[in-house]
């Protein structure tokens, strides 16, 4: 049995279950958009963190804010792929987690947003917490002990 199915559901922290910084594809706000797109469709994400140069968190960026903002009145606009920045068209309004947080906070936070990243207390980014990674542990605790799992 893991530690984590040891554990009450309540005190499970987001450094158990968040993916760290090492492992999560990112994008520098002063990358070029197509850079950013380029990374978002190789790697399948829709969206991603947005990090300066010294790995603070900046906010995050998405395929659909992309293409809405090169979307032109009849045409996408491909020039601007490489004459806007990142930091023009990213999104700063987001949720923030740290490690120490709860698993609770985490539900809360993700209840709007498919990821909410986590940083430590200056602002530098540890990871994310994806609401994927919340419904596993909530589907463990459920079909534990007296509820069986569905064949
Ligand atoms: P998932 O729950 O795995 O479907 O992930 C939901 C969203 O979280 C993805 O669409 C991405 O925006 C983000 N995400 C998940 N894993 C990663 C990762 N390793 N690197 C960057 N973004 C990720």
């Amino acid at each position: 049995m893991s530690l984590l199915q040891d554990k009450e559901l309540t005190a499970i922290t987001i450094a158990d279950i968040m993916i760290p910084a090492e492992k999560v594809a990112h994008v520098q706000e002063n990358n070029p958009l197509e850079h950013a797109l380029l990374v978002l469709v190789k790697s399948g994400y829709s969206a991603v963190p947005v990090l300066d140069s010294t790995y603070k968190l900046k906010g995050t960026i998405g395929k659909t804010r992309i293409l809405n903002e090169i979307l032109g009145l009849e045409r996408f606009e491909i020039d601007l792929l490489s004459d806007l920045r990142v930091q023009d068209v990213m999104i700063t309004d987001i949720p923030r987690l740290l490690k120490e947080d709860t698993l609770i906070d985490g539900l809360k936070a993700s209840i709007d947003y498919p990821f909410v990243c986590v940083v430590d207390k200056e602002g530098y980014f540890d990871g994310i917490l994806t609401r994927r990674a919340i419904l596993k542990e909530f589907r463990k605790d459920f079909f534990s002990g007296r509820n069986k799992q569905p064949k």
